[in-house]
């Protein structure tokens, strides 16, 4: 007859839990216990709890926030997009080539650039 490990009570083969301290029992339990295919049982209190609600925050084009300028900032990056613009179209005029560069640089580094520029950022709500 095995004995109870904390309590010293005698148990009977079958039994896994000692009837006694409600201790698990001896080799069974331990092999449930180290059997590698089993997950790690869940800590009571981390099963119910909630995960903690997501910060509020509200879209914004205009306000500073840590992934986007503030106005000043984004104003002066669509400037520094206009500039190469401007001399681009009066450079075509010297040799009109330069416009192949201006149908590049309206048709895909503006779009990109002010798509990033203006790009919404969220703010918390305070
Ligand atoms: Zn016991």
């Amino acid at each position: 007859v095995d004995r109870c490990g904390s309590c010293g009570a005698g148990l009977s083969v079958a039994t896994t839990w000692c009837p006694q301290c409600f201790a698990p029992a001896g080799r069974a339990a331990t092999a449930i216990a180290l059997a590698p295919d089993r997950p790690e049982p869940a800590v009571f209190g981390a099963v119910g709890r909630p995960p903690p609600p997501a910060p509020v925050t509200v879209p914004t084009r205009w306000r500073k926030t840590p992934t986007t300028f503030g106005p000043v900032g984004r104003s002066l990056a669509t400037v520094a997009l206009v500039v190469p613009l401007a001399l681009m179209a009066v450079g075509g005029i010297v040799d009109p080539l330069v416009w192949g560069g201006l149908f590049v640089w309206v048709g895909v580094v503006m779009p990109l650039a002010l798509r990033d520029i203006w790009k919404v950022g969220r703010i918390p709500v305070r």
